[in-house]
């Protein structure tokens, strides 16, 4: 049991919002650290949803998914820039097929213009099939909406975390919070190891545990309602068929299953939204899988099952009130976010300055650093790069002349570069780089992912992990693959 340094802000919580909020602090003057229970930064609710940057009228006027929404919709483009982070607006579609949808699309539109949503249009069906060639013939009426965007969320919450330790703050993983106190000076955090960490202030951002915390904390909180959605992924090859993201009118639970081209380039359908009675239920499931490809054909005919490559399951922390929830206790000390489910990434970076304004209003004083960096070093992205890119980046480091994951194309040097990022399992690599993504996904190349953390980590390979403990993928030296600790090919 260990004692640490005094620190001004704790940050509870390392998916999106947490590593926003922790970056908005690390441009302070202020000693912050943040805490998060898995073996990587971005590992819940943050690595597995649909990556839209949505436009707005979604939600409605004057809550706060609205506002925090709009105005982070508005900071995208410089934060993504700012931290090389996969980013495009490729603008979105609300599409309707009977009178009564278009009804309701028009209801939506109007609401969008309420809520400051910019350069909305109708299209009639003439129009929207001129853009969207692919869309089923029946649609008659769509809402497009060039604001809205996709983003690669785990790449942009590693990039926060990476920036904001650049700047001076400090990220710690594999660490649960299992107690909080209240002291005359702040707080104490206990955590799974038996350390305890000091603070004057504590932002609760653990997504779908923060009720939990809440309660440690004192406060009443309302459980928070986990809500799953499947989602699955086609390969690379049938990534043109729509270039807008395209969502139906919502469902009363959702906003509907949708068509969506990711910020990485494959196309992706769903979610589902499914009431859950625990919060670990990740499967995805056939009937899952029948609701989301019947619907999705339905708006985009040409869509081939025998494309799909991957499919993964993200469970939203679904709300009591149905907006996000902000509460404090201890004086406002202590920034409890409960319910930030879609669009919580949308909102991150206007969630960030939310929560600095409301820790300013109880006492954290806001100097700003006169160094701040907001640039993170850029990301080697070898595919996409000109040939004569390559050519000198191969010179420069001949370990980006070995290509380890063949389907998407990923070197060594980004490998090795993740890893020297934070990367600590193969998960963080592949989620880091893409290597493993693929159609074989990872079948080719996990082998050598493991051999390089083995290497750049100093350990055996028999202590990399998948994603952290338990998840060990080799358990002896068997058919001798492994001779000496070392792993041969
Ligand atoms: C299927 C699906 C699709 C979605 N699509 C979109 C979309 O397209 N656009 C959009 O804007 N939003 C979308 N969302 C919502 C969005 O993903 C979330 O709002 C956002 O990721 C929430 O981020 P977070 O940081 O609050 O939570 P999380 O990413 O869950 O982060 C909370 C972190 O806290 C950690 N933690 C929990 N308890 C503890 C503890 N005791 N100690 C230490 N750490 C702890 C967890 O491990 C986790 O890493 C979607 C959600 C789902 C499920």
């Amino acid at each position: 049991m260990g004692t640490k340094t005094h620190y001004d802000v704790i940050i509870i919580g390392g998916g999106v919002v947490g590593t926003a909020i922790l970056r908005a602090l690390s441009r302070l003057q202020l000693q912050t650290a943040l805490l998060e229970k898995a073996a990587e930064i971005g590992w819940g609710t943050t690595k597995a949803n649909s990556g839209i940057v949505h436009a707005g009228f979604h939600s409605e006027p004057g809550s706060w998914k609205t506002k925090l929404s709009v105005a982070g919709n508005r900071m995208f483009e410089q934060l993504c820039d700012e931290l090389d982070v996969p980013f495009w607006r490729n603008g979105l579609m609300m599409v309707a097929r009977t009178e009564e949808e278009e009804e309701i699309l028009r209801r939506y539109y109007q609401q969008g213009l309420e809520n400051g949503v910019e350069g909305m249009e109708l299209l009639d069906a003439e129009a929207t099939h001129h853009l969207e060639p692919n869309l089923a013939p029946e649609i008659c009426l769509a809402l497009r909406a060039p604001s809205g965007a996709v983003v690669a969320p785990f790449e942009l919450a590693m990039a926060q975390a990476e920036n904001a330790v650049a700047n001076g703050a400090e990220v710690y993983t594999g660490l649960a919070v299992t107690d909080i106190a209240h002291t005359e000076n702040g707080f104490v955090v206990t955590t799974d190891n038996g350390d305890s960490w000091t603070t004057t202030y504590l932002v609760n951002s653990a997504g779908l545990f923060a009720d939990d915390l809440a309660r440690i904390c004192g406060l009443d909180a309302a459980p928070i309602i986990p809500r799953k959605g499947e989602e699955y992924l086609f390969d690379q090859r049938v990534s043109d068929l729509v270039t807008h993201t395209i969502f139906p009118v919502p469902t009363p639970k959702s906003k509907g299953i949708l068509v969506i081209p990711t910020a990485e380039g494959n196309l992706m359908i769903g979610p589902t939204a499914l009431e859950l009675p625990y919060k670990d239920d990740l499967a995805t499931t056939a009937e899952g899988f029948d609701e989301i490809f019947a619907f999705t054909q339905g708006l985009v005919p040409s869509l081939n099952r025998r494309d799909i490559i991957a499919s993964f399951a993200g469970i939203r922390a679904g709300s009591s009130t149905g907006d996000f929830i902000f509460e404090t206790s201890h004086e406002g000390r202590a920034v409890h976010l409960m319910g930030i489910e879609s669009p919580g990434l949308t909102a991150a970076p206007a969630i960030a300055k939310h929560v600095c304004h409301m820790l300013a209003e109880a006492g954290l004083p806001l100097n700003e650093k006169p160094n701040f960096n907001p640039r993170r070093p850029p990301v080697i992205r070898f595919k996409e790069l000109s040939d004569e890119e390559k050519a000198r980046v191969i010179q420069e480091n001949p370990l980006y002349a070995h290509v380890v994951c063949r389907c998407e194309t990923i070197t060594e040097g980004e490998i090795v570069d993740a890893i020297h990022r934070g990367a600590r399992t193969v998960d963080g690599v592949k989620f880091r780089t893409r290597a493993g993504m693929g159609r074989c996904q990872g079948g080719f190349c996990t082998p050598h992912v493991v051999r390089i953390l083995a290497r750049e980590l100093g350990v055996t390979p028999l202590e990399v992990t998948k994603r952290g403990d338990g998840s060990h993928l080799l358990v002896a030296e068997a058919k001798g693959f492994l001779k000496g600790g070392e792993l041969h090919d």
